[in-house]
């Protein structure tokens, strides 16, 4: 068998450990008899594992008592449509940061359920930079301010948050989730699609102050009113049991290599070895402001499409997958999840360098 080196910006890899115990678990679960696929979700060896699950986010996470946890589908897009629809119902009226494609896709939804307002935007450079606002800038009727703080396909991540003052702060953490510590507090909501940190696709992990649930608008879908899940603790309906499970196993990892403040130090240490590199080479350039970097996705290109398409496709050859870039940005993007390992990334520096030496 032999596994390639995926730098594919989701779903993308998960870590070698988990999939070798879900392997193992696979026939049957811990003395069940089944498989975690097979099993009821209300039975109680899964009773157990959900509940772990979110034991072990709340503790990976240091998540405050007065914020529930919830266990949904339809994935962070599905979120765009929630978040006003349970949120947007005190003035009517939220504002956002426009960062990239998820963010502009989650202000295009909430404005049609209310008066979103675009507050700044970094389009004018293809999303290259993260714009700065002051508190003034927002307006104080607004019932959020939502921001996408990991821009999975430009590359760029808020180093600092946004000054809202007392607004409810929401942001889409889809990409960076688990990546390093962050203060949930600091939230209102906080929401992601599981298949680029966590787990695998079909799980989407909501983390939501408790005081703003049971506001939504009366056209929301019971599907998607937040007070629905939380009163049901995320089993209203049946959830995406696997996904959960792996999930859980994600958390574990993380936990046995010492959290979030050491995962944390591992993707500074693996992003540096790619953005030093991109900042001597004489090839290959790195397409964001440095300041605004994301530790988790790195575009970058030659300035020649046909040398990008060159290099993609030796790459691809040499088991360096998915490093093409998206569409909009052109070149490559190497994402570097927490279970990308490093020796991959030392691995990918060395065939960037090697290219750079037949190419340059
Ligand atoms: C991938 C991604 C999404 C879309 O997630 P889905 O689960 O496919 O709906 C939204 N926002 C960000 C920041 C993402 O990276």
């Amino acid at each position: 068998m032999s596994r390639v080196y995926n730098f594919s910006a989701g779903p993308s890899c998960l870590p070698e450990a988990v999939l070798k115990q879900a392997a193992d678990e696979m026939l049957d679960y811990q003395g069940s008899g089944q498989s975690v696929m097979e099993m009821s979700h209300r039975s109680k060896v899964y009773d157990k594992i959900i509940k772990d699950c979110e034991a072990l986010l709340r503790e990976v996470m240091n998540i405050p008592d007065n914020y529930k946890v919830l266990f949904l589908q339809g994935g962070a897009s599905s979120q765009f449509a929630m978040v006003p629809m349970n949120l947007m119902t005190k003035n009517g009226k939220a504002d956002y940061i426009i960062t990239g494609q998820w963010a502009t896709k989650a202000y295009k939804e909430a404005a049609r359920y209310g008066k979103a307002r675009e507050v700044a935007s970094s389009k004018d450079k293809t999303f290259s930079y993260i714009p700065e606002t002051k508190r003034e800038d927002f307006d104080p009727e607004a019932d959020y301010v939502h921001i996408c703080l990991n821009n999975t396909i430009y590359g760029t991540k808020y180093a600092q948050l946004p000054d809202v003052g007392d607004l409810d702060l929401i942001a889409d953490v889809s990409s960076c989730i688990l990546s390093e510590p962050i203060d949930v507090s600091k939230f209102a909501v906080l929401y992601a699609g599981a298949q680029k940190n966590m787990g695998p696709a079909g799980l989407t992990v909501v983390i939501i102050r408790e005081d703003l649930i049971g506001n939504a608008m009366d056209i929301t879908p019971t599907m998607f009113n937040y007070q629905i899940h939380a009163d049901n603790d995320s089993m209203f309906n049946t959830p995406p049991c696997y996904s959960i499970y792996i999930c859980k196993l994600v958390l574990e990892w993380i936990k046995g290599l010492g959290g979030l403040e050491k995962m944390k130090e591992i993707n500074e240490e693996k992003a540096a070895l790619i953005y030093n590199f991109l900042d001597s080479s004489k090839l290959f350039k790195g397409t964001v402001v440095p300041k605004d970097r994301s530790l988790m996705n790195i575009p970058f290109v030659t300035g020649n499409e046909e040398l990008d398409a060159k290099f993609v496709k030796e790459a691809t050859a040499a088991g360096f997958v998915n490093l093409k870039g998206h569409r909009s940005v052109g070149g490559m993007r190497a994402s570097i999840y927490n279970a990308m390992p490093i020796e991959g990334v030392k691995k990918l520096v060395e065939f960037m360098k090697d290219f750079e030496e037949k190419n340059a």
